[in-house]
């Protein structure tokens, strides 16, 4: 295994994979979400402009000239860094690193409202331009519930403040993160948050509970009621059909998500986009089943990897071997696989 000198954290946004990784903060600054496991184990830190310059360097020893164009700040927030030790930071690594175009970071809503316009200016010309935000879900009910620690009102503001700034924002929402109960509330009141706030990308996940996260615990007691593939699709479905007056990029784009295919410009593609959600929705409860497992083997990528008649006769063979089995466990099957996944 390669020695890396400088300190490096756990986790990257898709996005991010060729990124420099450079560490601000280790972990989360909230670390309370009933639904991620992502830091759970690790004591909150930010670490000194010191040892965060001193790794700056030290990437730009081991790295030896290559050209970054991308870095990614890790971990959880980088926005809880005063404004001036953060500033710091970017113009070091700018000038360590000359040819990076985008540097970005997560940002937690609840931490960045507390950051004034003017700062959040002088963040982005100091070279911070590309966030990351998990708002989750917009609505207020559903945000408690998961204890997800900010309100649709912080997102608002905190992302008209970015993108006042200059700053492009992608926003991250769970499907099926409401349960059964919450699902259409949930969709409807995310759809209203982005359509007040416009970000210049939607990327959406679908939920997988992890075991031993808060959500597991209340899933066990019956609080929360996991959709099935269909409602998460159906949910899916509604969110979009009230996205309105907005130019967002919108994508299922991680391998959890069950139709990849759902990836477009709006206003323009969103028709385009429902028909795929509609063509999943109108097949039958047989093809569902089929399309949904091949898929989360990784026999399908796509709905139209269906139409392979030797492929779906082979996905066919594993159906039939759950049913006769366990022919109610479908659903915790497909969630079981999901997990894998994340
Ligand atoms: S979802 Fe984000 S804010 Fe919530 S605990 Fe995980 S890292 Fe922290």
């Amino acid at each position: 295994m390669n020695f890396v000198p400088f300190e490096m954290g756990p986790i990257r946004p898709v996005d991010e994979a060729d990124s420099l990784l450079i560490r601000t903060t280790r972990g989360c600054p909230w670390n309370r979400c009933t639904f991620c496991t992502l830091y759970e184990d690790m004591q909150f830190s930010i670490r000194s402009v010191t040892e965060i310059k001193k790794d700056i360097l030290a990437a730009k020893e081991y790295f030896n000239g290559h050209p970054f164009e991308t870095c990614f700040l890790q971990d959880g927030d980088s926005f809880v860094m005063g404004t001036k030790a953060l500033i710091e930071i970017l113009e070091t690594l700018r000038k360590a690193f000359p040819s990076l175009k985008r540097i970005s970071s997560y940002g937690r809503a609840q931490t960045m409202v507390k950051k004034t316009p003017s700062a959040m200016k002088e963040i982005f010309d100091a070279g911070l331009n590309k966030l990351y935000c998990g708002m989750e879900s917009g609505s207020a009910q559903v945000l408690e519930k998961v204890k997800k620690g900010i309100t649709p009102e912080s997102i608002i503001k905190s992302a008209r403040m970015a993108r006042e700034a200059g700053m492009d924002a992608t926003q991250f929402i769970i499907l099926g993160l409401g349960g059964k109960q919450l699902s259409n509330t949930h969709a409807i009141e995310t759809a209203k948050v982005l359509n007040e706030i416009n970000p210049d990308h939607i990327r959406v996940l679908t939920i997988g509970v992890k075991p031993g996260s808060g959500l597991d615990r209340q899933m066990a007691k019956g609080e929360f009621i996991l959709p099935s593939e269909a409602q998460i699709i159906s949910e899916q479905r509604l969110l979009l059909e009230h996205l309105e007056g907005i130019t967002s990029h919108y994508a299922n784009h991680h391998s959890i998500d069950l139709l990849l295919e759902v990836r477009g410009r709006l206003p323009g593609d969103k028709d385009r986009l429902l028909t795929i959600l509609d063509r999943f929705l109108s097949l039958s409860d047989t093809d569902q089943i089929n399309f949904v497992l091949g898929r989360r083997l990784g026999y399908y990528r796509y709905l139209s990897d269906m139409e392979n008649g030797l492929q779906y006769q082979f996905v066919e063979k594993q159906v039939q071997k759950i049913r006769q089995t366990d022919p109610d466990s479908f659903e915790q099957i497909f969630h079981n696989l999901r997990c894998q996944v994340v």
